[in-house]
């Protein structure tokens, strides 16, 4: 079997979705000397791509029609199906479609095996680390499929991410991301109630933040939000609620699927949900604490 070339810079990408993480990973992109090509359905997102040095499309059929690489980051793998089946007839023959959104493992597996059959090498690289590690090209990747497709793409990899990992087979960087977010977010709602308990009884909330990350029950919220964003009340963290509700509840359904009763991940899922109904559309991951306490009655 002949090796294919590595996608290397001049080659054409288009990035499919312009959103918060859209617009500085392809930014990267094109810092790096690839030829990117945006599209988004809302024009405002198209004009912050154009005023990040970008270059977009006004239809998707024309963005991918000169892709070497089709990159999607759009909000959740039901769009991502719609735009894959739009743009498919309109892709390059063997043109390699790299699916960068946070998307359901299971889906992601089935559309990547209709993209191979139809001679498109696909893989999933979802992303951690969010805008400001987009925006300097830091950001951690969990890359699943055909080591040999990841071969060829590395190089646009390494030009968005620090950490690259492979992770297995088709669709399992997808059901990595949404296992890590599940315990992060299963990690902050613990240290937020044992923030709320300790407040009520009398603990200073800064010493507790304190303690904890000196002691057994650190974790990413004791040490990277409880000061900076919760205690602080500036819930600027950059993570929107309602992606990480859709990412525990991504983890939940897999473990459903696979047999799995993941009793935690069920209420989990279930709070984060019904913090995402309850508060602002556009309210950040780390604000759960206003639902919670809401349900609790105090003083937030
Ligand atoms: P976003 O909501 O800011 O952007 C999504 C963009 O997709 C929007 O601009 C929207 O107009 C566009 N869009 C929707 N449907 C479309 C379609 N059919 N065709 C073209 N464009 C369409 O979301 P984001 O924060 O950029 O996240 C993108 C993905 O990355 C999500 O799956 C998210 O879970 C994941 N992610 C986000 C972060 C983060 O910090 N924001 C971190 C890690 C992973």
């Amino acid at each position: 079997m002949s090796v294919r070339p590595q996608i290397v810079p001049p080659a054409g990408i288009a990035v499919i979705g312009l959103g918060n993480m859209g617009v500085p990973m392809g930014a990267r992109l094109v810092r790096a000397g690839y030829g990117v090509t945006g599209f988004d359905l809302s024009a405002t997102a198209r004009e912050r791509f154009v005023a990040a040095g970008g270059r977009t499309a006004g239809d998707i059929a024309s963005a991918v029609a000169a892709a070497d690489v089709v990159v999607t980051l759009l909000p959740n793998g039901r769009i991502v199906r719609e735009a894959i089946d739009s743009l498919q007839p309109h892709l390059r023959p063997s043109a390699i479609v790299v699916e960068m959104s946070s998307s359901a493992p299971l889906g992601t597996r089935k559309l990547g095996e209709e993209l191979i059959a139809a001679g498109h090498p696909f893989v999933d690289a979802p992303v951690s680390g969010g805008v400001k590690r987009a925006a300097d090209g830091t950001l951690a990747i969990m890359v699943g499929g055909d080591p040999a497709t990841i071969d060829r793409i590395d190089p646009m990899l390494a030009a968005m991410g620090r950490s690259i990992f492979r992770t297995g087979m088709l669709g399992s960087g997808h059901a990595m991301k949404a296992l890590n977010n599940y315990v992060s977010a299963a990690g902050l709602v613990a240290a937020v109630e044992a923030l709320q308990v300790g407040r009520k009884f009398g603990l200073d909330p800064a010493l507790m933040a304190d303690i904890l990350n000196v002691s057994s029950g650190k974790n990413n919220t004791t040490e990277l939000k409880l000061k900076q964003f919760i205690i602080s009340g500036t819930f600027d963290a950059g993570f929107p609620l309602r992606l990480m509700a859709k990412d525990v509840r991504t983890a939940d359904e897999l473990a459903h699927a696979l047999g799995i009763p993941a009793p935690l991940a069920d209420r989990c899922a279930q709070l984060w949900e019904d913090a995402a109904a309850d508060l602002n559309a556009t309210a950040d991951h780390t604000e759960i604490i206003r639902y919670m306490e809401r349900l609790t009655g105090a003083d937030p």
